[in-house]
């Protein structure tokens, strides 16, 4: 069944002409595949978490292990015909975005999920002003046209710290510097008020300062506009200053799920482990980092069993034949003796056969 936008009381969906409400993201068990000449490449598989109003959830893991497919999918933006969600739900107030129309998608993408990418010199159109290019949003998602669409363009440049933006509206991209072409970008993304903000390492281009700068600026805009966030990143230092949650990705699945001080102090997968155990302490001079052994298994020809198997130094029997299923392994309990936040890892260490 297709799940209209429009008939979904008290959803994200109604508010056409304000914000959106804050809204929680719920993806289940999202599968997306790649058909190619040497196999099925399952980038995605059995992709799950939530994402509360208003929180951040880094997605971490190395290159090739399924974190921007997965936020790809979210969008609907998988590149096809060679991509394909094949499974799953990705719900959003109240509508399972994998089963909306063409046309509802289109109204979900910068209205109630926006996106920011690495590089801002590929991602803005270098013979579009900031100002046809800020005010887009607006225009198609918000219906402003004229005065009212030039006063909200200067509005989001004002937000994102854009410094006379009545001025730098009417510039070009390539007369910004580096870190203000990516404010530029978040302004876009922010132009429509959308309850899910995806980030996929958008401070890479950024040298170090500008990159601290960025990064306290999308906090700062979070606490204002409270929107959610899902921080695609491969550097601990971001994860530790900007998410409250971490999902640690490898081979196309979530192998670990926690918050971020937790996840820092108490890692349960050893891919984890050893990703944590391979950051540089500053305090110490070494001659040689610690690298994690072996290579990131091949996605069309995976072992069976557990991927992370060849590489890991506490691999048993049942690791070569069996995937494992998502284990609890510490449960944070609030105040009142509720449940806070859980800490899951996929390892056969943490189930019967690993006591
Ligand atoms: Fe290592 Fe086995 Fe856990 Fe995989 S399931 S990470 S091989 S202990």
């Amino acid at each position: 069944m297709v799940n209209s936008p429009s008939r979904q009381p008290g959803s994200a969906f109604d508010a056409a002409s304000g914000s959106p409400p804050a809204t929680r993201l719920e993806v289940k068990d999202l599968q997306t595949w790649f058909y190619t000449r040497r196999g099925v490449v399952k980038a995605v598989d059995g992709v799950s978490f939530s994402l509360e109003p208003g929180e951040t959830l880094g997605l971490v893991g190395e290159s090739g292990s399924g974190k921007s497919i997965t936020c790809l999918s979210i969008l609907r933006l998988v590149p096809e015909p060679a991509g394909r969600i094949v499974g799953g739900e990705v719900w959003l107030g109240g509508a399972d975005l994998l089963q909306l129309s063409r046309h509802e998608m289109e109204q979900v993408r910068g209205r109630q999920v926006s996106m920011v990418l690495q590089d801002p010199m590929t991602s803005l159109n270098p013979v579009f002003n900031v100002e046809k290019q800020v005010g887009e949003g607006s225009r198609y998602h918000l219906g402003l046209q004229g005065t009212g669409l030039k006063d909200r363009v200067q509005q989001l440049l004002r937000w994102v710290r854009i410094p006379a933006p009545e001025v730098r509206a009417n510039d070009y991209p390539h007369q910004m510097s580096g870190g203000m072409r990516q404010r530029i970008v978040g302004a876009i993304a922010l132009s429509s008020e959308p309850s899910v903000l995806i980030a996929d390492e958008p401070t890479t281009s950024l040298d170090v300062t500008i990159q601290a700068q960025y990064l306290r600026l999308l906090k700062d805009l979070q606490e204002e506009h409270r929107f959610s966030m899902i921080f695609v990143t491969h550097d601990f230092g971001i994860v530790a200053r900007v998410c409250d949650r971490v999902a640690v990705m490898y081979a196309g699945k979530i192998v670990e799920l926690a918050p971020t001080q937790e996840l820092f102090s108490a890692p349960k997968h050893p891919y984890a482990q050893a990703l944590i155990q391979s950051l540089p302490d500053p305090d110490l001079e070494v001659e040689w980092l610690t690298t994690i052994p072996g290579q990131p298994p091949v996605l069309y020809d995976l072992p069976a069993g557990c991927p992370f198997a060849p590489r890991c130094t506490q691999a048993m029997d049942i690791c070569r034949e069996e995937y494992p299923p998502t284990f609890e392994t510490g449960l944070e309990v609030g105040d009142g003796g509720e449940k806070a936040a859980s800490h899951t890892a996929a390892c056969w260490l943490y189930g019967e056969a690993g006591s």
